[in-house]
């Protein structure tokens, strides 16, 4: 589904850089679910923006079914985006004017489905994350839970090949959390979705079937242990089974960083808005990667974890921020 050799991502702060992503190379298979762990501010969110085209690598080839999505126009990433890949984010980013049903519906909109068949597709999707009965609440009438499921129907109404979701029970308590956590797993496994899973915890990513740590903007694995997941695997048809065998750590050579020569960020350009919805009220998602960003300490409790034991880091100082004169 995915290949991205040597990508980099460096942003722009003040008169510095930072070296968000530096040197990733990850290839992910159909029909895989990858977690993504590590501590914040360490790159994960850029990842998952690069995976889903919503932000572009500053370097690097990003492989998005056989298409360079770093190559690609602006208006061909947003029709991938739209059609092909679904978002779920910690915030939800729900539209808070909008019923439950309209938000759904909002993803369809730029497909240029129909108002009587997206009505339909929506209430479907709702009624499959169990939600038929809330169909005409706004978000603020509905539980957390309640909201990241309505984000969920968003994700897939449009039937997308790949789902991401950026620390998707970040806000939520831990009996809602295990909720969803096992509705991601079983949209994942009945639609033989392609699903990559930033998390905190060590609990949800042991779930997946392969964690990926990153660390100081580059990614490395450990194999997953034998969970509910890769027991799920075996039964499911396709040719997801290649994504089952753990890899080895990729990524860890250190990459350069230190050219001055780096690429502006493109600015982006937003999906079409449906006209009657409000286009204010939308949801930018590079809102709720800012909100993670200032996030304080969500990932202290894991980083004890003897999963990220090896990606414990020696060096106190950050490495992050490169300055140039
Ligand atoms: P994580 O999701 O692991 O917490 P991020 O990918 O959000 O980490 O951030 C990685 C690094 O890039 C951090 O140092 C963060 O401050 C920086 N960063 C992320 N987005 C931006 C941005 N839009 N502008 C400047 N710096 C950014
Ligand atoms: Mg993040």
């Amino acid at each position: 589904m995915y290949k991205l050799s040597a990508v980099t991502k460096n942003y722009r702060k003040g008169r510095g850089m930072v070296a968000a992503l530096r040197g990733v190379d990850l290839v992910i298979e159909d029909g895989e679910w990858l977690a993504v762990q590590g501590p914040t501010g360490h790159g994960k969110s850029t990842l998952l923006q690069i995976l889903g085209g919503l932000d572009r690598p500053s370097s690097g080839i990003v492989e998005f079914d056989g298409r360079d999505l770093a190559q690609l126009r602006e208006a061909e990433v947003t029709k991938v985006r739209a059609q092909e890949i679904g978002f779920v984010f910690q915030t939800f980013n729900l539209i808070p004017t909008l019923s439950a049903l309209e938000n759904v519906e909002a993803a369809l909109v730029p497909l240029r489905v129909g108002a009587a068949a997206r009505q339909q597709r929506a209430t479907m999707a709702l009624e499959a994350v169990g939600l038929g009965d809330r169909l005409q609440h706004v978000p603020g009438e509905l539980s957390g839970g309640q909201q990241q499921r309505v984000a969920i129907a968003r994700a897939l109404v449009k039937e997308p090949k790949v789902l991401l979701a950026d620390e998707p029970t970040g806000n939520l308590d831990e009996d809602t959390r295990d909720e969803i956590i096992a509705l991601l797993e079983t949209m994942w496994r009945e639609r033989g979705l392609t699903m990559v899973l930033v998390t905190h915890d060590s609990s949800i990513a042991r779930r997946a079937q392969r964690i990926g740590v990153m660390k100081n903007g580059r990614l490395g694995f450990r194999p997953s242990r034998q969970g509910p997941a890769s027991r799920a695997q075996a039964a499911r048809t396709g040719p997801a089974g290649a994504g089952t065998t753990p890899s080895p750590a990729v990524g860890l050579t250190p990459a350069d960083v230190s050219s001055p020569d780096v690429q502006a960020d493109p600015a982006r350009v937003p999906d079409p808005r449906p006209s009657d919805l409000r286009p204010s009220d939308l949801p930018d998602p590079e809102d709720s990667r800012l909100e993670d960003v200032q996030d304080p300490d969500l990932s202290a409790p894991d980083l004890e974890d003897s999963d990220l034991s090896d990606f414990e880091d020696d060096d106190p100082e950050p490495a992050d921020t490169i300055t140039f004169d």
